[in-house]
């Protein structure tokens, strides 16, 4: 069935509610003895801030330079999706390739699949991932427009953290998807995927709050949204982050229509 499309109006109110939810703000909505001269009720949302003020990241917004090996993320993903390059081949129930826009903007990186993604064959499907999907709302951003993949694509037993050599044998995947996609802006979610990615051992202390390069792409990294589940108190640091990736990219997107 086909979705009634969604007024401006409507999505800034979710956008919105979806902020209040994560306890990242409030909103106040006057309407009463509000009047302006026209006539009519004017409403004012406005947004409280409790988070304090953005970090300062920075960095150079470089263009990925390595050639696609394949046509299409369709064609890509025929290709590898019996991988067995690593013995998670055999023990997964689906191999997790990663999900959104082909045109994506930012991609956001988590470790690997759990449960729920391994049967699903989907990233971020579970429970973290329906926060992922209400930080993304907040952002006015929506899963359909970005992109979501993780660094390995099948299951390590028990939700272990990837091995070395599965990490090794599973980037190329991750590699090509993002030479195929060409965002602005990376995203690490988790210590992990930011040590991987970035080859080095630092805390996500020392990750978070600076701009990094992924193949010539910024990346930030921030709190991965299962930690968040877990400790609630990182998410005015995470909303932090958001904002100042939101703020990037809105930056990237302007100035390429200029
Ligand atoms: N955690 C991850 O890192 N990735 C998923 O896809 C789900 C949970």
């Amino acid at each position: 069935m086909e979705e009634a499309p969604v007024s401006l109006q409507e999505m800034l109110r979710r956008a919105l509610t979806a902020q209040v939810e994560l306890g990242m703000g409030e909103m106040i909505v006057k309407s009463e003895g509000e009047r302006s001269g026209n006539g009519h009720s004017q409403e004012r949302i406005q947004m409280v801030k409790k988070s304090p003020e953005a970090v300062d990241l920075f960095g150079a917004d470089k263009k990925i330079e390595r050639a696609p090996q394949f046509d299409s993320l369709k064609a890509h993903y025929d290709a590898v999706c019996t991988c067995q390059l690593c013995p998670l081949g055999q023990t997964r129930t689906k191999f997790v390739y990663g999900v959104g826009s082909p045109e994506a903007d930012v991609i956001f990186i988590g470790e690997a699949p759990g449960r729920d993604e391994d049967l699903q064959g989907e990233p971020f499907v579970g429970r973290a991932g329906q926060l992922l999907d209400r930080i993304l709302t907040a952002m006015g951003l929506s899963r359909e427009e970005v992109y979501i993949g993780n660094i390995l694509k099948c299951r390590p037993p028990n939700n272990r953290d990837p091995l070395a050599d599965e990490a090794e044998k599973c980037l190329p995947h991750l590699l090509e998807q993002i030479t195929l996609i060409r965002p602005k802006l990376i995203c690490a979610l988790g210590r992990i995927a930011g040590q991987i990615l970035l080859k080095t051992t630092a805390p996500l202390g020392k990750l978070r709050g600076q701009w990094h390069e992924f193949e010539g792409v910024p990346l930030m990294v921030t709190y991965h949204p299962a930690a968040l589940l877990r400790s609630p108190v990182y998410k005015k640091d995470l909303w932090a982050d958001m904002q100042v990736l939101k703020k990037r990219l809105d930056e990237l997107r302007m100035n390429q229509k200029t």
